[in-house]
């Protein structure tokens, strides 16, 4: 059985819901042939139409605000834009009650923000309720859709489906209670030949208090639901071809990545590959369930597919990830030697100001760290300066070579930073995973460095022989 999770882009409208359909059939057909008779499944998960957490989020803060009538006006958008998509629903015996759902669920949504917008405060436990809506709204949406065309769907309220702890805006899954809830809630229609559609993003407390995962927790859905069922795979359909090899915006023709460990992803992702938050599968993952990242407008591209572990691949490096707007932190003991405890003091500076570095490099005497949030960064400075040196270099940029390739063969990372040629390297570390190589140097250097390493380590494979 697999679960079929498709983001904001892949339900915004009509013409994606019916892609949706289109790819939700083929599989079944797939599963079928397989199975040699009637398929199970799939379940699919949705996220809001794309940008309607956003609009939700807006509406809440003017609420807060005591903006009641801005806000009301942006929920008459909302609601007049699902009712438009809800077009998808072709057959008008379906679509009556749906129309129907969405119109009591944006009655009461402007009697909320009404009530919150004369008590001007917006507490986490209301932010839930309303951000929830994109995706009860959506989810409906689409299992209306299939059942008017032909695949029978079936609503399943996420809110009875996962069960969290109560840490509004950031809950997190209850497992034993989630199972045992997806198993009454989602076995049943898979047992009837029905596909259950669910919002992502969207929980509850064992008490019924509406709940979400955090941003972006669609994905973080699937995988949860994914593991609770035992699913064989989970997809996640998107709008780009899957995890590339490096950033399209400055190396001129990078290649999708098929399979990647899911140590790789993380590593990747650290440094702004940011197709998947790879901390959301981790559930799927520690079941070793194959997560597939695929694109919900070219269903025909293969993807990129990620496991526990994977093959060799028969190339060194597997992806080259990178990061602009870096500032390199050296710091400097203003004693003559490390005195023990410096290291301690120095990061103690980082954790009080709430600043992450990324990376880290040290010598006798000296620290240098990246950070890229540089809020607080005055702040810092002037505390770290009580112990020590403390010089910074803006325009800095991370680059991070990852690939398993470099756990095996010792000469390869020295080949990473020869692949960048005549670039000052400003600071090289390479992990104890020993999964990445990363080094700093300027930003105005990292087009030229990255597109010659990207050369290097992914020239086009050359066509087979006999090829056309
Ligand atoms: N709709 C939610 C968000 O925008 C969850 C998701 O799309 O994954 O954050
Ligand atoms: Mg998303």
């Amino acid at each position: 059985m697999v679960v079929m999770k498709f983001g904001g882009t892949s339900v915004t409208d009509r013409p994606a819901i019916e892609r949706l359909i289109a790819i939700v059939r083929a599989q079944r057909q797939a599963d079928a042939q397989e199975e040699g008779g009637d398929a199970r499944g799939p379940i699919v998960i949705v996220s809001a139409l794309s940008k309607v957490t956003d609009r939700l989020l807006g509406i809440a803060a003017e609420a807060g605000a005591g903006d009641i009538e801005g806000a009301l006006n942006n929920l008459r958008d909302l609601r007049a834009r699902h009712i438009t998509v809800s077009d998808v629903v072709t057959d008008g015996a379906l679509r009556q009650p749906v129309l129907a759902f969405l119109n009591h669920e944006f009655d009461q949504l402007e009697r909320i923000v009404q009530a919150l917008g004369v008590l001007r405060e917006v507490s986490p436990r209301w932010l839930d309720t309303l951000a929830a809506t994109g995706e009860i709204l959506s989810s409906r949406i689409v299992a209306a859709a299939l059942s008017s065309h032909g695949i029978e769907g079936s609503w399943v309220d996420a809110r009875l489906a996962v069960v969290t702890d109560g840490d509004h805006t950031q809950a997190a899954p209850l497992f034993p209670e989630t199972t045992a809830a997806l198993m009454q809630q989602v076995d049943p229609q898979l047992a009837a030949g029905r596909v259950p559609v669910l919002g992502g993003f969207v929980g509850a407390t064992r008490e019924g208090v509406t709940t979400t995962l955090g941003r972006g927790g669609s994905d973080y859905s699937a995988a949860i639901v994914g593991a609770c069922l035992g699913a064989g795979e989970i997809q996640i359909w998107t709008d780009v071809d899957g995890m590339l090899t490096a950033d399209p915006r400055i190396v001129a023709q990078p290649q999708v990545v098929p399979h990647l460990s899911f140590a790789e992803a993380s590593e990747l992702a650290y440094f702004g590959a940011k197709v998947l938050h790879p901390a959301t599968i981790q559930p799927a993952v520690a079941r070793d369930i194959p997560v597939r990242i695929l694109n919900s407008q070219r269903a025909e591209a293969r993807g990129t597919l990620i496991t526990s572990q994977r093959p060799p691949s028969g190339r060194p490096l597997t992806a080259i990830a990178s990061k602009k707007a870096v500032t390199v932190v050296d710091i400097t003991s203003s004693r003559m030697l490390m005195a023990h405890g410096f290291l301690r003091r120095l990061f103690e500076v980082f954790e009080k100001f709430r600043t992450s570095v990324d990376v880290v490099t040290t010598s006798e005497v000296s620290v240098s760290v990246t950070v890229d949030d540089r809020r607080r960064l005055p702040a810092i400075i002037e505390a770290l300066s009580e112990f020590a040196e403390v010089r910074c270099e803006h325009d800095m940029a991370i680059v991070c070579a990852v690939g398993e390739g470099l756990q095996n063969e010792p000469s390869l990372a020295g080949e990473v930073l020869l692949g960048v040629g005549e670039v000052p390297l400003r600071m090289v570390s390479q992990a104890a995973s020993r999964r990445n190589v990363t080094f700093v140097i300027r930003e105005a250097d990292l087009p030229g460095a990255l597109s010659q390493l990207h050369d290097r380590f992914f020239a086009p494979e050359p066509a087979p022989a006999g090829a056309q």
